[in-house]
């Protein structure tokens, strides 16, 4: 017979938001319980760079009293910033001077930071929730794979894109943003790709032209972190052979696109080394909510899928746990009020930054791109 156990508050997802959320409540004394489908905490790698935004993440972290500890992990010269165009010339250069708001960190760094921060027993691994219903008394239950059973009285969906608790609250799902992706890396990049290492530069690095373009960042590892990017037909990256590196077709067909582009840029497809991963980018409809549904909330993609062109996903993942932690502290014994005052922060903020990475979107894959990259730069200078 299946035996069923009670969580007080449940967080599906082990990402950065469940963490946070998971984290500041234990800060404040109370206890959750995250699951996360991952075997263990370094099951997969979590590559990529995130810069830590004064406004969002870094509260967070600070309220999750874990500033400290994030700054001595900050990659230093990771605010540096270029923009390139097809011919790979330099029109905007921003120096990392130390003195910017958004410092960059590594995923991986991030989240071991995160879980490090819990007590042993608060991430349950292996535990991938396959359903999730409403009870009659306004508690949930759970299904885990395998079988397990809980219920509890807040069940919280920090479960990512493709959420499991998302049906509870919308009937919302992801659409597909027609831009898709090849993510490649260079590794050791200062010794075998010299020319590509100098031509990104010691931060982030975006090359654009004709709706399509590379999105790069520099490692602390050393390695060169690559998004090849265009728009494409949904069905496109399924067409293409991925086997043996990309060699086997992958590669020749992101080249061809890139047909008339700067031998330099064309250099960080044809000298990738390690596998060639596809993604396609989706959204969540701008401005997505939900009328309140007792007992249960979403943070982070679960709530608001955005592309990532405006760098914001991972900061709303930060402070919308942080947010709904201190919502629940501050209203104890009442979780319908402090969800309330929890979604009523979530609702507008997540909707300004959802629009914000539309605008990227399409700043960054216009046909006379990168001009109206530069020109938003611009206007962020104007109003600094
Ligand atoms: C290519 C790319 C580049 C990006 N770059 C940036 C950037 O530069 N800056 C930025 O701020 N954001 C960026 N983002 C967005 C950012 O990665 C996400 O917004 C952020 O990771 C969301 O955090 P989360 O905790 O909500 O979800 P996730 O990080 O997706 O975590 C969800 C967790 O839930 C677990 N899970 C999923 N389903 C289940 C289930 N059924 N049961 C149990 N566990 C489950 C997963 O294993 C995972 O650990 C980027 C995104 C992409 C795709």
């Amino acid at each position: 017979m299946t035996t069923t156990t009670h969580h007080p508050i449940a967080i599906i997802g082990g990402g950065l938001g469940g963490l946070t959320l998971a984290r500041v409540l234990h800060v404040h004394g109370v206890g959750a319980t995250v699951f996360d489908l991952e075997a263990s905490a370094n099951a997969r790698t979590q590559g990529g760079m995130l810069d830590i935004h004064e406004e969002s993440g870094q509260i967070a972290l600070r309220e999750a009293r874990l500033y400290e500890e994030f700054l001595a992990e900050v990659h230093p010269g990771g605010q540096a910033m270029r923009v390139l165009d097809k011919h790979a010339r330099l029109l905007r250069e921003d120096r990392d001077d130390g003195t910017g708001g958004r410092p960059e960190i590594d995923r991986g760094t991030l989240r071991d930071l995160l879980v490090s921060s819990l007590p042993e027993g608060t991430i349950r691994w292996n535990a991938k929730a396959v359903s999730c219903r409403a009870l009659d008394d306004g508690r949930h239950e759970v299904t885990l794979a395998g079988g397990e059973v809980f219920t509890t009285d807040l069940l919280v969906g920090a479960d990512g894109a493709w959420s499991r608790v998302r049906p509870l609250v919308s009937a919302s799902t992801p659409a597909y943003t027609g831009i898709s992706f090849v993510e490649l890396d260079l590794f050791d990049a200062e010794k075998r790709h010299p020319g590509s290492a100098e031509l990104i530069g010691g931060g982030m690095c975006f090359a654009l032209g004709d709706e399509k373009g590379f999105l790069a960042h520099r490692e602390t590892d050393g390695s060169l972190h690559i998004y090849v990017a265009l728009r494409a037909d949904e069905t496109w990256l399924g067409s293409l052979d991925f086997t043996n590196r990309g060699t086997g077709g992958a590669k020749a067909e992101l080249l061809r696109h890139f047909d008339g582009w700067a031998p330099a840029l064309r250099d960080l497809i044809a000298e990738a080394d390690g596998p060639l991963v596809p993604r396609h980018i989706h959204a969540l409809p701008i401005g997505h909510r939900w009328s309140r549904i007792p007992g249960t909330t979403l943070l982070g993609d679960a709530a608001h899928l955005m592309s990532p062109f405006a760098g914001e996903g991972a900061n709303l993942a930060l402070i919308d746990g942080a947010d709904l932690g201190r919502c629940l502290v501050e209203h104890p014994g009442d979780p319908e009020a402090a969800l309330t005052a929890y979604e009523a922060i979530l609702f507008p903020r997540s909707e300004v930054a959802a629009q914000e990475s539309a605008e990227g979107l399409e700043a960054i894959f216009d046909a006379s791109a990168p001009k109206p990259l530069l020109d938003m730069f611009a206007q962020f200078d104007d109003a600094s």
